[in-house]
């Protein structure tokens, strides 16, 4: 069964067109990565997924298990369980992450029309997943992401993730600002969910984050468009070659 597919998507952002014509089908159980220089499109190709304000689709098609997506307003598509990990994580002075994550995970059930987790029920999953992504139960209790570093942001997500069970993650840089040890648990972190019912899009620049989270295929996305798709033997190509020889297919 199609999870994810995207038909010839154009959008604008402030009247600049920046996806023009992206195309690309994401089945239940698979990882896909789009790679691509900086500037083609890639966190704007999440965002419009996401219902993001500002992100204008003038054409195409996008459904996510055979429903139409881009009719479904953010809150919506969040309850049709599509998560996307921001590039930059949301700070939120004054809320403890404990209470961001179990308001989150409640408003999830309310539009999914499920009963609310109990306090014990959501301490008992919280703790398992925080210690497999050794998050220490303290920093749950700070205000979400304020001060966290870059690696605490990153799990953090991931235990988001993690808590939220979506049915298809879209990944912005997940490994931006990583270093070794923290990208290996983030990595962990998310091979974990991959499932046979549970797609994932992955958008990285660097090669390096899928030596960890393996993809069933690649595409390069360069000027709005997936100009080249592979498998995993093409985010090595790309490593090794950089995008030059994909900019003239583009223009
Ligand atoms: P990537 O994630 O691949 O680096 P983005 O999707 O962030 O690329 O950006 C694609 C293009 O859209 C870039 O040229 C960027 O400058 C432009 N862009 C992004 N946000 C805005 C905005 N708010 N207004 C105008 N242009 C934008
Ligand atoms: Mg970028
Ligand atoms: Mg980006």
């Amino acid at each position: 069964m199609t999870a994810l597919s995207i038909s010839n998507l154009t959008v604008s952002v402030d009247t600049k067109t920046i996806l023009k014509g992206l195309s690309l089908t994401v089945p239940n159980g698979e990882v896909h990565a789009i790679m691509g220089p900086n500037g083609a499109g890639k966190s704007t190709l999440g965002y419009a997924l996401a219902g993001r304000p500002n992100y204008a689709v003038t054409g195409g098609t996008a459904t996510f298990n055979g429903e139409d997506l881009l009719d479904k307003d953010v809150h919506e598509r969040a309850a049709a369980g599509l998560y996307l990990s921001f590039q930059y994580p949301l700070e939120i002075p004054g809320v403890p992450a404990l209470t961001f994550l179990r308001t989150a995970l409640n408003a999830q059930k309310k539009l999914r029309g499920e009963d609310e987790v109990s306090a014990p029920d959501f301490l008992r999953r919280v703790r398992e997943v925080a210690k497999s992504l050794k998050i220490d139960m303290d920093m749950l209790k700070r205000p979400l992401n304020v001060g966290f570093s870059g690696g605490e942001k990153k799990r953090m997500e991931v235990l988001q993730m993690a808590m939220l069970e979506p049915k298809f993650l879209i990944l912005d840089e997940t490994d931006s600002g990583l270093d070794i040890d923290a990208l290996k648990v983030v990595s962990d972190g998310v091979n974990a969910l991959r499932s046979p019912e549970r797609g994932m899009l992955v958008i990285t620049h660097y090669q390096r984050l899928l030596d960890h989270i393996k993809p069933d295929q690649v595409h390069v996305l360069v000027a709005g468009r997936i100009v080249k798709s592979g498998g995993p033997e093409l985010a090595l190509e790309l490593e090794a070659r950089g995008y030059d020889e994909y900019l003239g297919v583009a223009a």
